[in-house]
């Protein structure tokens, strides 16, 4: 499975001629640093988790020769190219989206933007971390010392592709790096989504009248803290009826309020949409013997300024699209940290920890296009068994890494 993964990076996405483009700033390099990139390429998608059981399973393959050593490949990862991965990142997005493996998200292409926080560690650090104080139990306080990120995927009914991600360096705020990294997306992928998606601290005039100038809509999610638009759409949902209607198991009564006035920043008419849910659902009662039949509800609300007529599903629909920011959750930060593990830090500096980021992000829209693209064996059900079979190619079959283009340093 290992090779198979393998060449069909190489024969639909040209991986390995493309990231031979990548360069670092070591100085004298002695290893290429395509084979650098390949060696960690190979790290990910065979889920080592670690430089350590990589560089284990390089000397049980006996390829020393051919894959550098862990140190070389963390000294390269400092000084390693973003922009360049970032290059090979859109030239896989293209391919997809050209050969029509990636889908819209209820008829629409929709963006989503968040921020994550990764590995907290009390004891290593280096120039950006950020440090924050805890107490444990026991009333010791201790530095603790993090790096956050915000990660811009592209959400989808089978694939949620990630786009890019952008530190949060330092004394800035996750809408400051935010607002970089969707200034970025937006040069990057002028085309790719009509949408962006983000949780209540995207609901900034700043954020919509960036997405504006680029002719793209905002959605975000609005909180019981914005007094003025929250009380105002709660008054309007009093005095009309709910668009009511059933969709899997849960039931929702929808309002889409057209407000001005109440979001003083962004001074333009804004539609808040408004969203009671309720599932039912069967969990263990108490005693542990029987079961009881509860409703889970939920109750949601966005601000957004898409026009109604873009969307052509409807206000049904409208609400399917603003749930779908559960993907970054779900398809991006929850899966890559799980199954990935993605909050590893691989090597504790700025550059590479994005570096290390970037590309472990463009080998799980290969696997995850590759999955579903490739993958007819049936009994082959979960991503998790898929990673383990590769994991299992690589260690048990005869690799040749002859698709690995040799340039000289
Ligand atoms: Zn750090």
């Amino acid at each position: 499975m290992f090779k198979k993964l393998i060449d069909y990076s190489n024969k639909i996405f040209d991986l390995f001629s493309a990231v031979a483009l990548i360069a670092d700033r070591r100085i004298k390099p002695q290893i290429p640093t395509v084979k650098i990139i390949t060696a960690i390429i190979i790290m990910y998608f065979t889920n080592q988790g670690s430089l350590h059981s990589l560089s284990q399973e390089i000397a049980y393959k006996k390829l020393k020769g051919f894959l550098p050593s862990i140190s070389t490949i963390a000294r390269a990862a400092d000084s390693m190219d973003l922009d360049g991965i970032r290059e090979v990142g859109l030239g896989i997005y293209k391919k997809a989206r050209a050969a029509k493996m990636l889908s819209a998200c209820h008829g629409m292409w929709v963006g989503v933007v968040d921020g994550h926080e990764q590995a907290t560690s009390a004891y290593c650090k280096c120039g950006y971390c950020k440090e924050r104080t805890v107490t444990g139990k026991d009333g010791v306080k201790d530095i603790q010392y993090y790096h956050q990120f915000v990660a811009f995927i592209l959400a989808g009914p089978r694939v949620s592709f990630i786009l890019d991600v952008e530190p949060i360096l330092p004394g800035e705020g996750e809408l400051t790096s935010a607002y970089r990294l969707i200034e970025r997306v937006l040069a990057n992928y002028p085309k790719a989504f009509s949408i962006v998606i983000g949780d209540g601290l995207y609901l900034r005039e700043t954020i919509f009248n960036l997405l504006k100038a680029h002719h793209k809509y905002a959605i975000a999610v609005l909180k019981e803290e914005r007094r003025q638009l929250s009380q105002e759409a709660n008054r309007l949902s009093l005095l009309s009826e709910p668009e009511s209607y059933r969709k899997g198991r849960t039931y929702y009564r929808v309002w889409d309020h057209s407000i001005s006035g109440c979001w003083d920043g962004y001074g333009k008419d804004v539609r808040v949409i408004v969203s009671e849910e309720a599932t039912p659902v069967r969990v263990h009662s108490k005693d542990g013997g029987t079961f009881e039949d509860i409703l889970n509800r939920a109750n949601w609300m966005w601000v957004t300024n898409l026009p109604r007529s873009e969307d052509p599903g409807g206000l049904k629909n409208t609400v399917s699209a603003c749930h779908s920011r559960w993907q970054i959750e779900n398809g991006c930060f929850n899966e890559t940290v799980n199954i990935w593990n993605a909050d590893h830090i691989y090597r504790h500096s700025k550059n590479a920890i994005i570096a290390f980021l970037l590309l472990l992000f463009i080998c799980v829209n290969i696997f995850n296009i590759f999955r579903i693209r490739n993958i007819k064996d049936r009994s082959i059900k979960t991503k998790v068994y898929l990673i383990k079979l590769i994991g299992i190619g690589f260690h048990t079959d005869d690799v040749h890494l002859s698709m690995v283009p040799a340039i000289p340093p």
